[in-house]
């Protein structure tokens, strides 16, 4: 049973060096209509800045790094993006090998997707590694249409083991084939750290299950935020990014200052 998550049950479960890892799109800014619409609240921002000064920070997402940097924009702490592909910070600079091969097939699928999915007027990210399909702001009543286009398009790369498909929410990813997830980027983190304890991480959907179970394995703390899905491999849970943004508001100033 997944425990709704507090203040004491963070204090409980927290080692002597812990670090702070949290997914950006529904965990720190609420999901908005398309990606480019979402909005990073400066309170969120001043508490990440403030704990990335006395403990180890990272934000691991789906969208491509360079997007990520750009939106969150404080120095000094890890990104991942592309779930996990790449990753940078203090000291660190990485990218999931294989997924380089795939950039030219992406390249060649997003030009497929973008002139036969035109007609939907869903958004179609270039992300270099992947390609998001997102179709929040089109007509629920032609969604299932879109999906089918969709899996018509990808059915032979798929099938062919070229790419992968991961579903979130209402967003299709198109990945590379590599055995590569959120949990591999949370482990590369860990490993260049090396003198942490605790690895705490919050996300809130499907492909933060990934990185949910590896924090588990290394005796850390995951928790969901939302309360929309009762199945996940996250110890705890959290009903919204505001309810967030108060346990770190009370764990910065009771620990930090
Ligand atoms: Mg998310």
């Amino acid at each position: 049973m997944t425990k709704n998550f507090s203040y004491q049950l963070l204090g409980e479960n927290l080692g002597r060096h812990p670090v702070f890892l949290f997914d950006f799109d529904g965990t720190l800014a609420e999901i908005a209509l398309t990606p480019d619409e979402v909005n990073f609240k400066p309170i969120t921002k001043y508490l990440i800045e403030k704990i990335a000064g006395s403990l180890p920070v990272g934000i691991i997402s789906g969208r491509m790094l360079g997007d990520l940097k750009k939106l969150v924009g404080i120095n000094g702490i890890f990104y991942s993006g592309n779930h996990g592909i790449e990753i940078e910070g203090p000291g660190l600079h990485f990218i999931e090998p294989a997924s380089s091969e795939s950039i030219n097939l992406m390249a060649e699928l997003l030009k497929e997707l973008k002139q036969k999915l035109s007609r939907y007027k869903c958004l179609i990210e270039d992300k270099k590694y992947s390609i998001s399909i997102h179709y929040r702001t089109i007509d629920p009543k032609r969604v299932n249409d879109l999906l089918f286009d969709v899996s018509r398009i990808l059915e032979k790369p798929l099938n062919r083991k070229e790419i992968k498909i991961l579903n979130g929410k209402k967003v299709v990813e198109v990945k590379p084939p590599v055995e590569w997830n959120k949990g591999k980027g949370v482990e590369i983190i860990m490993r260049h750290l090396k003198n942490v304890d605790t690895p705490v991480f919050f996300g809130d959907d499907l492909t933060d299950e990934d990185a949910f179970e590896t924090v588990n394995l290394l005796n850390g703390v995951s928790a969901l935020i939302g309360n929309e899905r009762s199945s996940t491999k996250a110890k705890f849970k959290l009903g919204s990014t505001h309810e967030l943004t108060g346990l770190l508001a009370r764990f910065i100033s009771e620990n930090l200052e």
